[in-house]
């Protein structure tokens, strides 16, 4: 757990998960984990994206044949 200071209303916030302010609401942005937390966030459109090529790629592979 770390703290997080609320570049908003100056609150800090505990939870290393929380997306939004307890207190006031507003969204944290996040230097460091928030980096973090996007590179997962496009790794898991990446494996999304590759599973849906291969999907239409089969597809396209059944028309042909
Ligand atoms: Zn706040």
């Amino acid at each position: 757990m770390e703290e997080y200071i609320c570049p908003h209303c100056q609150n800090p916030i505990y939870d290393d998960d929380a997306l939004l302010c307890h207190f006031c609401g507003e969204s944290l942005h996040r230097p460091g984990k928030g980096f973090l937390s996007n590179i997962k966030y496009s790794e898991h459109r990446v494996i999304w994206f590759f599973l849906l090529f291969f999907a239409l790629l089969g597809f396209i592979l059944v028309r042909i044949f």
